[in-house]
C-alpha cells in the first residue's frame, strides 16, 4: 500500500454528525439500562473525509484487542454492546463492571503506549444524576491529549487549524504503514 488514504469512502459532515447523535443516543440508553456500570466508546480519531477502510480497521481491531486483554488480566467483567465498521469511523461500546475512572486510566494509558495508539479515541462515560458524563483525563491527573504533529495540547491546534489535513494524514499514514509490516 502506498498511501493509506488511497482507498476508503470519503464522508461528509452531517454524516460525521449523525454518527456522532446516534453514539450519544445509544450510549445514554445502554447506561440507562445498566446505571451502575461504565461503558467505554472507542474511536480512532482520523483527521479528514476518509474516516475508515481495511488498514485503520486493522488498527481499530489492535487496540480493541489490546483493551479487552487488560481488562480480562485485571479481570473487569465487560459485555461488548457494540461494533460496527462504519464509513464516518468505527466504533465500540463496551459496557464494563468498574468504576469510570478505573476504566479510563487503562484506556489513557493505552492511548499514551505509542505515537499510533495516540490516534485511539478511549472515551469513558457514566450516568451523573442521570446526565451522561465524560470522564476527562485531568481527572485521573494525565495532561490533555497531545497533538500528533507538534507538542501543544490536540484541541488547541485543531481549533485554530493549525495543521492541514494532508499533514495530520501524511503523519498518520507513516504510523499505519509501520504497524502493517510489523503484522505481516
Ligand atoms: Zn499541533
Amino acid at each position: 500500500m502506498t498511501n493509506l488514504f488511497d482507498t476508503g469512502v470519503a464522508v461528509s459532515l452531517p454524516q460525521v454528525l449523525d454518527v456522532k447523535e446516534y453514539l450519544a443516543h445509544r450510549q445514554q440508553e445502554i447506561l440507562t439500562n445498566h446505571p451502575n456500570e461504565s461503558l467505554l466508546s472507542f474511536r480512532l480519531n482520523i483527521p479528514g473525509p476518509i474516516k475508515t477502510n481495511d488498514a485503520l480497521v486493522q488498527v481499530f481491531d489492535h487496540f480493541q484487542n489490546q483493551f479487552i486483554q487488560v481488562l480480562t488480566a485485571q479481570q473487569h467483567p465487560f459485555v461488548i454492546e457494540e461494533r460496527q465498521t462504519n464509513p464516518a469511523g468505527d466504533w465500540l461500546l463496551l459496557r464494563v463492571q468498574t468504576p469510570p475512572l478505573t476504566l479510563k486510566t487503562i484506556g489513557t494509558q493505552l492511548e499514551e503506549a505509542s505515537d499510533l495508539s495516540r490516534l485511539c479515541d478511549f472515551d469513558v462515560l457514566y450516568l451523573k444524576d442521570q446526565q451522561l458524563t465524560s470522564v476527562h483525563r485531568t481527572e485521573i491527573g494525565h495532561a490533555k491529549r497531545q497533538c500528533l504533529i507538534c507538542h501543544e495540547t490536540a484541541k488547541v491546534c485543531s481549533r485554530s487549524r493549525r495543521h492541514s489535513v494532508l499533514e495530520m494524514q501524511t503523519k498518520i499514514n507513516q504510523l499505519v504503514q509501520q504497524f502493517l509490516l510489523t503484522q505481516k
